[in-house]
């Protein structure tokens, strides 16, 4: 070996040290976080601020030290780099150049405003008084705005910056466009579901569910999807989340006695997270491009799972007899169909987490238009109560009489996400468009999941979407695996195919 090949390996070895490293520091912040939110006294909160305020400190110092960028620069120069390398390169220069941007007092600043923003805004949401939270709100905009004009340089605007954090190399204005498709097709589509005289029976999803049954039941849900259990644990909090690492997937859900649909569709939907960390590549996994490959992917999973499998007719006509024989006597009366109706029924809502899936994303681009246009400076604090109203209303057609069931309903804005509510919206149309390549490999896929086979969609996924990772961007992977650039006509195809036949449009 030549001596130039010698020291070629030694800087890759040294490059993918520095990477674990800083890969498993992230990672230990997320369990952190995981235990604050599930089985930490109330009173570690303090101490736990500090362990995790230590942590984000020493990766910010690992991404930023100069040996990274030395190795980055001279790895990048070789000929020939498998593509795998490549991408690490990518997204570590990528990283770095943002965490290097930000001046570090800035950081430091952020996390203070956001942390007593978030305070002012859970007080805000308990009085109903937006008032209190104005002043907050406005500080963490400014401090947010300033952030990404720190980064900003080759991006064309300060939301981009934003964006490009939870969804690299999507833009506000690809985001924009797809939303100017979306948004009047699914306002159209719901004047015409509440114009229809078939409304789906909701008596039917009363009842009394103790508790340990419907765990029992979820459980039983999760492992026909092939959520490996010896790889991942299932707890309660009060939101359902997803946290851990592929070998240690930590799921959360959230029961209540005298509804069952919340935790079926809460389990299934984070064990579509779940599955997506599972079946990362394990030989990239700490690398930089092994993990995850943006946040709308991430939803992607989840919502295909929920929405297009979870609440499909085959799924019901093999889990509904497990379903009543898991809650003896309370659905013995009931139908097949009108379960299957009930739990799809369109009610339009003003809180976006009880959304169906006709008007979820008609509250995602009620946020975007509004978080865009603050961040550009078009909407000031004090007029976003009302420009909330008048938005759910042209959108939704409902107004809320209150902002704690308007502009306060989300934690998103006092914790500085900026950029992030898209990315819910990107994952049911990522999230259809895959399940359409999906069919066309499985063709008999409503018959497997008929009988309960569940398998194959997992491994479908895990070939096609989990472990890429993040080799490429998601639009590149959405080419790859649909043949076609993310378009909002799949999950339209389905909205019209799936409502039009239960309304009867
Ligand atoms: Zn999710």
């Amino acid at each position: 070996m030549s001596e130039q090949s010698d020291e070629l390996s030694d800087h890759l070895t040294r490059f993918r040290a520095l990477c674990s490293t800083i890969q498993d520091l992230q990672q230990a912040q997320g369990l952190l976080d995981w235990d604050q939110q599930t089985f930490m006294p109330r009173l570690g909160a303090e101490q736990r601020s500090h362990q995790l305020a230590a942590l984000a400190s020493v990766t910010h110092e690992r991404i930023t030290a100069p040996e990274l960028g030395e190795l980055t620069h001279q790895l990048s120069e070789q000929p020939n780099l498998d593509q795998d390398l490549r991408a690490d390169l990518r997204e570590v220069a990528r990283e770095r150049q943002r965490a290097l941007r930000l001046p570090r007092d800035l950081v430091a600043e952020r996390a203070r405003v956001c942390a007593r923003a978030q305070s002012a805004w859970e007080e805000a949401l308990t009085r109903d008084d937006f008032q209190l939270f104005q002043p907050h709100l406005e500080r963490v905009l400014q401090i947010v705005r300033q952030a990404a004009e720190a980064i900003r340089q080759d991006h064309a605007s300060a939301y981009d910056v934003l964006l490009e954090e939870y969804e690299p190399a999507t833009s506000e204005q690809a985001l924009r466009q797809l939303f100017d498709e979306l948004g009047p097709a699914l306002t159209d589509l719901l004047q015409r579901i509440q114009g229809s005289a078939h409304k789906p029976d909701l008596s039917v999803l009363q009842g009394r569910f103790p508790i340990r049954a419907q765990e029992a039941f979820v459980l039983q849900v999760i492992e026909r999807m092939g959520f490996a259990l010896d790889a991942g644990r299932v707890d309660r909090s009060t939101h359902p989340f997803t946290a851990g690492t592929m070998w240690d997937v930590r799921i959360t859900n959230r029961y209540r006695e005298d509804n069952v649909v919340p935790a079926i569709f809460g389990m299934i939907h984070e064990a579509g997270h779940g599955l997506y960390e599972q079946g990362l590549d394990p030989k990239r996994y700490r690398d930089f491009s092994g993990g995850y490959c943006s946040l709308g992917i991430h939803e992607s999973q989840s919502r295909l799972w929920e929405n297009l499998i979870g609440r499909s007719r085959s799924f019901w006509r093999f889990h509904f007899e497990p379903l009543k024989q898991a809650f003896p006597g309370v659905l013995d009366r009931v139908q097949l169909d009108h379960w299957y109706t009930a739990i799809n029924a369109v009610r339009p809502s003003l809180i976006r987490v009880d959304a169906d899936e006709v008007t979820y994303n008609l509250h995602v681009v009620l946020r975007f238009q509004l978080e865009s246009a603050l961040i550009a400076g078009q909407l000031q604090v004090p007029d976003l109560p009302g420009a909330w109203r008048e938005a759910m209303q042209r959108l939704v057609g409902l107004t809320p009489a209150s902002d704690r069931e308007g502009v306060l309903q989300d934690v998103h804005w006092s914790a500085g996400l900026f950029g992030y509510f898209p990315t819910y919206a990107l994952g049911n149309l990522y999230g259809a468009q895959f399940l359409e390549a999906m069919r066309r490999d499985l063709t008999e896929m409503d018959e497997l999941v008929a009988r309960g086979e569940l398998r194959p969609i997992k491994q479908w996924l895990n070939e096609h979407v989990h472990r890429p990772g993040r080799r490429d961007w998601a639009p590149q992977l959405c080419q790859r695996v649909t043949g076609a650039p993310l378009s909002p006509a799949p999950a339209l195809r389905h909205l019209e195919r799936k409502y039009g036949e239960i309304y009867r449009l």
